[in-house]
Parts: structure tokens; sequence; C-alpha cells
């Protein structure tokens, strides 16, 4: 099937994001861009969800193929799922159910997507990495990058919300104010500092970037943050959160169909939903 040829008829699957809000969402586009691309008889909506437990009743009901959870339910949505991949139970949040002839399983993505985007830059085994945050993205990326062999040392502004991470991770722990630039081969900002509106903001004072580091802004809006603009600027290499966005949508994408993902065509399409016109 070509995109020309997509249409919606009786066997057309249905998918979605639930979420609240939900009107900015990506993934949409995202996703049902891939479906033309790869030839699936699918559609993606996005749904503003208040009561996950209704959202998951309509999943049964209306034999959805598969969902992307996002804030505020990646958490909540667990008790209300028939199984959870092991790497969802330890990250402790779900970003992606699959309805296999009505077994719900709950899987965590983020964790892959933003591994697999930092590893395209480095070889992540061995290295140490420096994580800004201790919410719940910094968990995902934790757990996945971990998964690739790198020695974490999570940083937070919160010491209690920090040390319980580093604790469930088996990494170090340091207060926000503590990062020396000299300990470290790459660093992930997790937190939502420099995020639009507040685009001047920075999670660290620049003399914390080392030239050759590698310095990943998990932020995709915007695309170009202040601290991925100043790390180049020391000779850093930067990854920005495009990357890990689609990464994690490709994941569900090929757990969903069983095809490969069209990782280009739904970069093109994020980052052209992304570019202001
Ligand atoms: P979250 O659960 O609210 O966690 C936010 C973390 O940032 C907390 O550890 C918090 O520290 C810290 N923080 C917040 N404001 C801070 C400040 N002014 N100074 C220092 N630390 C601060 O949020 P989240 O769900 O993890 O999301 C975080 C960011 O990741 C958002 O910008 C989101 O858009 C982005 N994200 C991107 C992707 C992607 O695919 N690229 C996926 C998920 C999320 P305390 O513990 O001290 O409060």
């Amino acid at each position: 099937m070509t995109p020309a040829d997509s249409k919606i008829d009786a066997a057309t699957r249905l998918f979605g994001v639930f979420g609240d809000p939900v009107g900015h969402s990506l993934s949409p586009v995202m996703h049902n861009a891939a479906f033309r691309t790869a030839g699936v008889n699918g559609a993606y909506l996005a749904f503003r969800i208040t009561d996950i437990a209704e959202g998951v009743r309509a999943v049964r009901a209306l034999n959805m193929r598969g969902v992307s959870v996002t804030i505020p339910h990646k958490v909540s949505v667990m008790p209300l799922l028939d199984a959870l991949t092991p790497l969802a139970r330890n990250i402790g949040a779900v970003n992606t159910i699959t309805n296999d002839d009505g077994m719900l399983e709950g899987d965590n993505t983020d964790a892959k997507g933003a591994a697999d985007a930092l590893a395209r830059q480095t070889d992540l085994n061995g290295k140490r990495v420096a994580i800004l945050g201790a919410g719940g993205a910094a968990r995902a990326v934790a757990f996945g990058v971990k998964e690739k062999g790198a020695r974490v040392t999570i940083l937070n502004r919160t010491v209690e919300k920090g040390e319980s991470l580093a604790a469930a991770l088996d990494a170090a722990f340091l207060p926000l104010t503590d990062l020396r630039p000299d300990r470290y081969e790459v660093l992930i900002n997790t937190t939502p500092v420099g995020m639009t509106p507040r685009i001047d903001a920075m999670p660290l004072p620049e003399t914390a970037l080392a030239p050759g580091m590698v310095v990943m802004d998990i932020i995709y809006s915007p695309l170009r943050t202040r601290l991925l603009e100043t790390a180049e600027q020391r000779g850093c290499i930067v990854v920005d959160g495009l990357g890990m966005f689609v990464g994690q949508g490709a994941a569900q994408f090929e757990r969903w169909t069983g095809k490969p993902a069209p990782l280009a065509e739904m970069t093109r399409r994020v980052a052209e939903a992304l570019t202001p016109s």
C-alpha cells in the first residue's frame, strides 16, 4: 500500500495516545506517517483521557491494537494491565500498551528510544554518564543507558528523589550543584529547564561542559536548547530530543505491527511539525 492508497475501511486497526493534555502531541503525525509509509492499515488518534481506568476499558471494548500512554497516566495505568515487561516493571512506568487478542501488555520504550539515540553517537559501554533530574523521564533514560553498560550518576535538585532513583539503579548520586566536568564522558539533561517558553534557561553552568563530552538534551521544544547551543560552542558533541522521541515511537510501531519502523520518514514528519512555519 502506498500513501496514495491509504484508506480507512472495516479492517482498519485503531491506535492512539492517552494523556491529559494531548492537544500538542506529535504522536499522531509520527505514527500515521509510519503507517502510510509501511503500508499498515491503521489509524492513530489523540485521546484526552482523565480517567485511565475508563481508557483501558475502551482499549478492550474497541479492540484497539496499541496505545501510547503519556502524562499523567504512566504509573497509574500499570495495575490495570494484564502483564508488564520486566523493563516497565523496573522503571516503574508504562508508555506503551499492546493488545494481543485481549491480553494487554505494558512496556516502556522511552528507555530504548533514549539509549539508541545516544548510542548512535557513542558506545555507552563503560562510559561515565551524568543524568540531570530524577523524574519520570530520568528513570527511563537511566535504565536504558545502564542496559548498554554505562556507569550512571544521578544529579538532582531534590536530594531524596535523586537518592531514591540512584538506589533503584545501583548508581551514584550527587546534588545538582556538585557537577564536575572532568568526571563524565556523557551528560544528559532530563529536567524541563530550557523548555519553551523559558528557552534562555540552562540546567547547569557552562563551565560544567568540557570539550569532547557528548551532551544530550531530551527536551524537544525547542529542538535546539540553550544547553545544546552552549555545549556545541564549547566543543561538545550534541544530541537533541528528537532522536529519543522518534526512537520510542519506532519501538512502539515495531511491537504493534511486527514491521521495521520507517525511521527516516517518522523523523522527517516530526521535525517538520516542530519547525515553526
Ligand atoms: P518530571 O517527572 O516532572 O521530572 C522533572 C525533573 O526535573 C525532576 O527531577 C525535577 O527535580 C527536575 N527539575 C524541574 N525543574 C527544575 C529546575 N528548575 N532546576 C533543577 N531541576 C529541575 O518530568 P519528566 O516527565 O521527567 O519530563 C522532563 C522533561 O523531559 C520534559 O521537558 C519533557 O518534555 C521531556 N521528555 C522528553 C521525551 C522525549 O521523547 N524526548 C520523553 C519524555 C519527557 P526535583 O526532583 O527537584 O523536582
